[in-house]
């Protein structure tokens, strides 16, 4: 990994993205097929390929456990490199210390080593203590033998290199190292949604067994979450239109010369569960869509516990049909005919879409509305209400200009659910950011008490984001004079006094943190200068508002 290092660290320094494109085909072009997959894999901010649905679980208290136990760090001396590169790889590189970088017995770990060890990792997921996760990073950390190769094999643990390096030119560097068009690149990465397995595809001369066809699932467009009721600053600029959050299960349905299959997410053929989707589908001329499916009863949506009964179930009696009958409601058009259109905006791939199907019972066509900007909060607010009401989980904003970006989450695609209830927490433990807010104490670890009277307080979830970049510079002085102690870890405790209001989206049990909860998608919602510690929520209010999700979601969570 040393030359990996090497090269980022060069094409971090180097401005100009032609000259970073040229570093990145040159490095790329030296190496062996196995390391080649790793390396794209890497710089694409992907440490298990593209289409792999598993994490890696490792944070940073992870890897700072880790380093202490090799390199013996002082808490000041930690905190100190952190302070000054704001990236825990980074500062991870200032503390190794000589002599388990000069060993000469030290194995040298390649790419393909080391996306071996990632694998490993994520085959046991949660299941691998967060000792045996520990043990692994160290086991990584021991085998570098440059501190900027712990630099580098950190990030890629934590799934970030921050060198300025977008998927756009990490495709010119691939096509440049192995004499292909961009575009051939481009299109191949879309067909296959992993780009180390494009750049192998490259090196061996048959990019086109990469074009994508009927048949092979293509990865699946994410969205990401945006809190209900906030001021939308997303959508501002470019043009939106809004669709229902269907409760269902994602699929991709290809039609070809009258036969129709379905892919799941994960990419399973899982048409036999739904024989009646394949019946109206196939009716169809050729079309690959994406959409949901969802159980429906005479127009009526059903708690996705009823959709369960039939996830699974291959060939299913025809009483289970009748009891949870599914239909197919398509929100996306990839491909018509021999025409793939994943690059042509939203906007035309909708309107395709209305050409070429036709709803029936079973197959519907989702029905969107176009979002004025300006009206944005109210307009949406009433639209939320409507989905509320038809029995759907909440809107879907899409950009009418994007393209279908296959299996990734980015910000042209938004999602929006109800909030359960909002939390006051106080906070716990501070970090300094990332990037513009590398020098701010940004990111809160929060806790709840354990009750009325027993004021222990349990931390229940760490939050990023949410508040205003002058509301975090004027917290960051506070929280340096009310340390508490020496850090732990890279987290710095302080005084439990600030209080925040936080919104999530699911609340789950977790071992994670000591409350045995952890909130997904927590975001501070603001700062509560108006409560003390002592009036924040109890573990009894996590658990009310636990109990509340689960019966309102059935055992969907
Ligand atoms: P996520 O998977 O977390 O990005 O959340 C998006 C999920 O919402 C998708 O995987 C779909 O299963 C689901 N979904 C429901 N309705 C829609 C819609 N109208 N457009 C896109 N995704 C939808």
């Amino acid at each position: 990994m040393i030359a990996f290092a090497r090269t980022c660290d060069d094409i971090a320094a180097t401005p100009a993205k032609t000259l970073k494109v040229e570093r990145l085909a040159d490095y790329i072009r030296s190496l062996g097929a196995e390391d080649l997959r790793a390396v794209v894999r890497f710089l694409a901010g992907r440490p298990l390929g593209a289409h792999d649905e598993r994490k890696l679980a490792i944070g940073g208290r992870i890897l700072t456990t880790a380093a202490r136990r090799l390199w013996h760090p002082s808490d000041e001396e930690l905190s100190a490199a952190y302070r000054a590169t704001g990236d825990l790889g980074d500062a991870l590189a200032r503390i190794v210390r000589a002599p388990q970088m000069s060993s000469l017995f030290a194995e040298t770990l390649t790419p393909a080593d080391f996306a071996t060890i990632l694998d490993e990792l994520a085959a046991a997921p949660g299941k691998a203590a967060g000792r045996r996760r520990e043990l692994v990073c160290e086991r990584v950390f021991r085998a570098c033998r440059d501190p900027r190769e712990v630099a580098y094999v950190a990030k890629i643990l934590l799934g970030e290199l921050r060198i300025g390096l977008r998927e756009g030119l990490i495709v010119d560097a691939v096509a440049l190292a192995f004499g292909e068009d961009s575009s051939a690149v481009r299109r191949a990465a879309m067909a296959a949604g992993d780009l180390g397995a494009v750049a192998l595809a490259a090196a061996e001369k048959r990019l086109e067994s990469l074009a994508i066809t009927y048949g092979k699932p293509l990865g699946f467009m994410l969205a990401t979450p945006v809190a209900f009721g906030s001021s939308y600053r997303e959508i501002a600029g470019g043009e939106w239109l809004v669709e229902d959050k269907y409760d269902g299960i994602r699929a991709q349905a290809h039609v070809r010369a009258g036969r129709a299959r379905l892919f799941s997410r994960t990419m399973r053929d899982i048409s036999r569960a739904f024989p009646e989707l394949i019946d109206a589908l196939a009716r169809n001329s050729d079309v690959i869509l994406d959409g949901e499916i969802v159980a429906r009863r005479d127009g009526v949506v059903l708690p996705f516990r009823y959709l369960q009964a039939r996830l699974g179930r291959i060939d299913p009696p025809l009483e289970l049909r009748t009891d949870v009958p599914v239909a197919f409601v398509a929100f996306d058009l990839l491909a018509v005919g021999d025409r793939f259109v994943l690059d042509e905006p939203l906007g035309s791939r909708r309107r395709l879409l209305a050409e070429h199907v036709s709803n029936t019972p079973a197959l519907e066509i989702a029905p969107w509305a176009a979002l004025e900007a300006e009206a944005a909060p109210g307009a949406i607010a009433t639209l939320f209400a409507a989905a509320r009401a038809r029995g759907n989980e909440g809107l879907m904003l899409k950009r009418t200009d994007s393209p279908y970006a296959p299996g990734r989450r980015g910000k042209w695609w938004l999602k929006l659910k109800r909030e359960l209830g909002t939390l006051d927490c106080v906070v716990i433990a501070v970090e300094w950011g990332h990037g513009k807010r590398r020098n701010v104490l940004s990111d809160y670890t929060f806790a709840v008490r354990r009750s009325a009277d027993d004021a222990e307080l349990l931390p229940i979830g760490k939050a990023y984001s949410g508040l205003t970049d002058v509301e975090i510079a004027e917290l960051t002085p506070w929280f340096l004079a009310h340390r508490t102690g020496t850090p732990g870890s890279h987290a710095l405790p302080v005084e439990p006094t600030i209080v925040v209001e936080i919104a999530f989206d699911i609340i789950q049990k977790s071992k994670l943190h000591r409350s045995g909860f952890a909130l997904r998608f927590p975001r501070i919602v603001r700062l509560r200068h108006d409560k003390t510690a002592a009036d924040i929520n109890t573990l009894a209010d996590v658990e009310h508002l636990y109990r509340e999700m689960l019966e309102r979601e059935g055992v969907h969570i």
